[in-house]
């Protein structure tokens, strides 16, 4: 069975002090030992939430570099985050697709350089407004995944999909439990054809997009949703209500 997985991405948000709100928040409540649960602080705040966090929440980052150490001026290496004790990154999140223009093949490479060094890797996936509308929904995904297997082969066992929507992001447009289960099931049925059946059966697939702890529960019903990677609700304390959704 896979685990239950839940995502907090803080994206570019917080303060020293509403971040370790938020880890005390996390510290001091009940959590669902049958979830595995991470929170994406800014790259600033990732020591601290680190060194004050309970230790079962791993930490990620929100972007890492595909180069050793070196001349890359603004950049975090893999290694650096693995002597903070920070052992997972998101890579090819749709803001970092389109704002800072990330392509396929700059994704995929930082994913592969990842997963090689010991980092697992929330890889993220999702088709604009207009795709949706066009019927391509299904073709961007499959491509958006072929680009990266064509990068890192057969071994998928440090990558966790999220399947984020882009017009359901931050938009309070959740996915409806058919439309992200239909691309879920997709996308796992794609695993086993062009990866292998053993991926396909242990690959988490994360819904992202408007996630609330009020649509959570029904989301989390359907069989091939594996847990959820959650924006703006992971700010607030009704996040630790998404990690407890299967209770
Ligand atoms: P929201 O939950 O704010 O819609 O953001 C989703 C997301 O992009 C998580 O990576």
């Amino acid at each position: 069975a896979r685990k239950f997985f839940v995502g907090g991405n803080f994206k570019m948000n917080g303060t020293i002090e509403s971040i370790k709100a938020i880890v005390k928040n996390l510290n001091e409540a009940k959590l669902d030992s049958n979830v595995e649960t991470v929170i994406a602080p800014p790259s600033l705040y990732l020591l601290l939430v680190r060194d004050q966090l309970r230790p079962e929440i791993e930490v990620a980052a929100q972007n890492v570099y595909d180069q050793p150490n070196g001349a890359f001026t603004g950049e975090i290496s893999v290694s650096q985050l693995k002597d903070s004790n920070i052992t997972w990154t998101i890579l090819g999140h749709s803001e970092r697709r389109t704002i800072l223009r990330e392509s396929d093949e700059v994704v995929s490479n930082k994913t592969k350089y990842a997963v090689d060094n010991g980092v697992g890797v929330i890889w993220c996936c999702g088709e604009s407004l207009e795709e949706r509308e066009a019927g391509k929904t299904i073709d961007v995904i499959t491509n958006q995944l072929a680009a990266l297997k064509a990068k890192i082969g057969n071994d998928w066992s440090k990558i966790v999909i999220a399947y984020e929507p882009i017009w359901a992001i931050g938009t309070g447009k959740v996915a409806t439990t058919e439309q992200a289960q239909e691309v879920h099931a997709a996308i796992r049925s794609w695993l086993k054809t062009n990866v292998n059946d053993q991926t396909a059966e242990a690959t988490r697939i994360l819904y992202g997009g408007s996630v609330n702890e009020k649509n959570c529960k029904d989301l989390s019903k359907q069989p091939d949703i594996d847990g959820f990677l959650v924006g703006g609700a992971s700010l607030k304390p009704a996040f630790v209500d998404i990690i407890n959704c299967n209770q």
